[in-house]
């Protein structure tokens, strides 16, 4: 159902929207009495304000039922495969689940089958990703091998969703739902600003129906997903092969005492990449850091940009350094996931900054090696220490390609 404020008291089929000191539309209780002695909800009031005097008006959302067809230009490996059955039966089943799968394994193509099933029932269908920039990316690949289906995009502004056979969307927009998807998809689980994230997570279980399905997927998982696991409340299924079965790269630690030092590490390794020609991705905490090391380059190359989470301009960007028109690309976590580039290294500098995560660090890692032909490139993290995040990121990374090679042994 959709959900909108009103502010009269006159609506049909509405409820109160705070109710026993709790927001109905976020189901928050972190409320604020104004001088009036009203309630407003302080966990969804950015979306607009909500006090106990309003009421919440819920309706139906229209859906055409029509025949949808998948349109594949390619096969899925087995291992896609066996992703895309564990989604089917989890599905079949009213199961949710978790497929947890390596940066580069094909993780969208092993969701088609059971949107397709889903579409042909007649119904309603999320795809929710934390990142604007991925999203965006999954729904033109979706409007591409859906040709019959009707596909809307939810994000800041963007809100039309009338019609939309699946609806793809940011969990912030999921707030304008009441059980509403039969099948919710979220990706990217371990992406800012889904994790930890206990507003959003409320959102997502209040935007599916209460026999509805979630089917979760990410490039790691952490403890409160594995306990559900334990507790058999999440069925699981894992893969630890990219679609190429090579090995995901191995990040190399490299320390430095201060920032001259850092430089000279940087210029060193730089050079060489310009020796090759090869393309390098030199990713930075902040902002400002980026600014600061994107002039610093220009002393190396003329043409070189820096992305971040403001620039107006990144799709072109990157649609530039994919053809290969620079070979240094400065950018914060925004680019740290999502996107394909065929041959490149990657540095991290700061690697022992906060915001470096090890889901944040993996997902860097993953960026190189992905495409068939290019699967051999350096990952360098540059610290002054080493965090426990860089630490269990190269754990894991060996550990995923020890189990893959295991794997493929035994296969
Ligand atoms: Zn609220």
């Amino acid at each position: 159902m959709i959900e909108s404020i009103y502010k009269t008291k006159d609506s049909i089929q509405s409820i109160e929207a705070i109710k026993n000191g709790v927001c109905q539309r976020c189901f928050g209780n972190n409320l604020h009495k104004d001088k009036f002695n009203n309630y407003h909800c302080l966990d969804c009031y950015k979306y607009s304000d909500i006090n106990e005097t309003m009421r919440l008006y819920r309706r139906n959302r229209i859906m055409i039922s029509k025949i949808h067809i998948l349109n594949l230009l390619y096969n899925l490996t087995e291992e896609q495969k066996k992703g895309s059955n564990f989604f089917v039966n989890c599905f079949n089943n009213n199961n949710p689940g978790f497929l947890q799968a390596v940066c580069g394994a094909g993780k969208t193509e092993m969701t088609y089958s059971v949107i397709l099933k889903a579409l042909n029932q007649g119904l309603s269908i999320a795809f929710i990703i934390p990142r604007v920039e991925v999203l965006k990316e999954v729904y033109n690949r979706f409007i591409r091998c859906f040709p019959k289906t009707n596909i809307k995009i939810l994000y800041e502004n963007n809100k039309d969703f009338e019609f939309a056979d699946i609806i793809f969307s940011t969990p912030q927009q999921l707030i304008y739902f009441f059980q509403e998807f039969d099948l919710l998809i979220l990706d990217e689980v371990d992406a800012f600003p889904f994790v930890n994230n206990i507003f959003l997570e409320r959102l997502v279980m209040k935007s599916v129906k209460t026999d509805g399905v979630i089917l979760y997927m990410s490039a790691t998982i952490n403890n409160k997903y594995l306990q559900l696991i334990n507790q058999n409340k999440l069925k699981y299924f894992s893969i630890a092969s990219r679609y190429h079965f090579r090995d995901l790269s191995i990040p190399k630690f490299i320390q430095y005492n201060n920032h001259k030092q850092m430089l000279k590490i940087l210029k060193q390794f730089l050079k060489i990449r310009l020796e090759l020609n090869r393309q390098c991705i030199i990713f930075v905490p902040s902002i400002n850091f980026g600014h600061i090391i994107k002039e610093w380059l220009l002393e190396l190359q003329d043409k070189t940009f820096f992305i971040s989470s403001k620039t107006k301009y990144k799709k072109s960007i990157v649609k530039e350094f994919r053809r290969g028109d620079f070979l240094f690309l400065v950018a914060t976590t925004v680019l740290e996931r999502g996107v394909t580039f065929s041959n490149i290294d990657c540095v991290v500098i700061n690697s022992d900054h906060e915001v470096f995560s090890k889901e944040s660090l993996i997902q860097i890692s993953g960026r190189v090696g992905r495409v068939v032909g290019y699967e051999n490139g350096e990952v360098i993290f540059l610290s002054k220490y080493l965090s426990t995040s860089m630490k269990q990121c190269k754990k894991e990374i060996v550990n995923m390609n020890e189990r893959k090679n295991n794997e493929v042994q035994t296969m």
